[in-house]
């Protein structure tokens, strides 16, 4: 990485704690990564991102900033970057995915809390990472218990707007979560001093439907017999989108997708035949975990889908173009927001029919139902999900993981178990 140290000293980080992650990073990235066979070579431009994880991305949003412009961090896919972007100013994803920051939000959370919650809040509490001290204004929901508790003690330490996420999906909760986009459209323009005009929201909403357009393209890829692209790929590709400039984003995907035609036309595959293909449907996968990914593509698998908010939630369904009025716009957004299906939600048969439908579609041998520890919701509801994968006749594996790297020896033997079975 090129020297940032002056830029995270002005951002107030704790520059010496980050160096200990500087350092470890590009030894797990190659390790999952670069030691991979027959790439495309158009997945330099994702190594290159990773490799500047923490220096060209923040200082683009730093130059942003210098010419007033503001940035807002997200948690969840449910918060509409299109209102953000709509204001001139960026969004961007804070999830935080390494064991790295847990210890730090362990100081003031319960030991007890899913440790995407305690990363988020040890990376900001800790200043150990610099897109959660670039943020101007957080912007939190209601989705979670931990979640909604996290938000009041980021809240001592930097502006926090929480949306309220009705938790049905009823005609009334539509409408209720448009008043609260409407709510949170008021938030932005307030705070960035831009108004969000309904030729402003068009653009955005074109902008990021772009975005989905691509990941979907590069996703329709893994649908093939012959798969031009590893999961590992796709999933880094997925999580980078989260906080990529979105435009350069969906130019890169596209670039990619070209490149993945042309190996599909030679009959190129990443995988031996007869590789088994796994889903993975369960809780984020925020950046740096490659955990699940890296265990099933080294023990004789080849993910092909991921029914996650790092997956399928996050591109499905586009928001309607053809409204023309601020308020129709925003009931487009509210439509296809809580089109989205999380466990938060009851009930929740959608997400059910959501893993049905795409197993065929992807042609899965089998699924794993991986959850983060201590996530209440996805855990219980593993029990619907792995019972209707059952009654339609695809294998499944649940299992409970966190960040730590302790547990991926046992992983490993029953992913590969699993895998086996599907063969016999
Ligand atoms: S799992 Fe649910 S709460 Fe978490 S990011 Fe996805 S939609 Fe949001
Ligand atoms: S994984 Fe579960 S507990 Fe963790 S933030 Fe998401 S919904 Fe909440």
């Amino acid at each position: 990485m090129a020297d940032y140290r002056k830029m995270w000293e002005d951002l107030g980080m704790d520059v010496d704690t980050h160096d200990q992650l500087c350092e470890v990073l590009p030894q797990a990235f190659g390790d999952v990564y670069l030691s991979q066979e027959n790439r495309p070579e158009s997945m330099d431009y994702y190594n290159f991102v990773v490799a500047e994880i923490h220096g060209v991305r923040p200082a683009e949003l730093i130059e942003h900033q210098k010419k007033g412009g503001k940035v807002f961090g997200t948690f969840c896919v449910y918060v509409p970057d299109e209102i953000v972007f709509a204001a001139d100013a960026i969004a961007t994803g804070l999830c935080g995915g390494s064991q790295f920051w847990v210890p730090g939000g362990e100081k003031v959370l319960p030991t007890n809390t899913c440790p995407l919650i305690k990363a988020s809040v040890g990376a900001r509490l800790d200043r150990t990472c610099p897109f959660f001290r670039i943020a101007d204004m957080y912007v939190g929901e209601t989705t979670c218990d931990g979640k909604k508790k996290a938000w009041e003690i980021l809240a001592e330490d930097v502006p926090v707007h929480v949306m309220d996420l009705p938790q049905m999906k009823r005609e009334k909760d539509v409408c209720s979560w448009a008043d609260e986009i409407r709510t949170f459209k008021k938030v932005v323009e307030d705070f960035t001093g831009n108004e969000i005009t309904a030729e402003k929201l068009a653009a955005s909403i074109h902008m990021i439907n772009n975005k989905r357009k691509a990941l979907e393209r590069l996703y329709a890829f893994r649908k093939n017999d012959k798969l031009p692209i590893s999961g590992k790929d796709v999933l880094l590709i997925s999580q980078i989108a989260f906080y990529d400039d979105p435009t350069r984003f969906a130019e890169m995907t596209n670039k990619l997708c070209d490149e993945l035609e042309q190996r599909v036309a030679d009959g190129i595959s990443v995988f031996p035949e007869g590789t088994k293909r796994i889903m993975l449907t369960g809780t984020p996968l925020a950046i740096p975990n490659w955990k699940i990914h890296n265990l099933v593509e080294t023990s004789g698998g080849a993910v092909v889908c991921e029914e996650m908010c790092t997956g399928t939630r996050y591109f499905e369904r586009l928001v309607d173009e053809t409204k023309t009025t601020v308020d129709e716009q925003i009931d487009a957004l509210a439509e296809r927001y809580m089109g989205i299906n999380c466990a938060c939600f009851t009930p929740n048969h959608g997400r059910i029919d959501d893993i049905i439908r795409l197993a065929k579609e992807y042609k899965v041998d089998g699924v794993i139902d991986v959850n983060l520890k201590f996530c209440s919701l996805y855990d219980v509801e593993g029990y619907t999900v792995e019972r209707e994968l059952q009654k339609a006749g695809i294998p499944v594996l649940g299992i409970e993981t966190d960040y730590v790297d302790s547990d991926a020896q046992q992983l490993r033997t029953r992913i590969s178990a699993f895998i086996e079975m599907l063969g016999a």
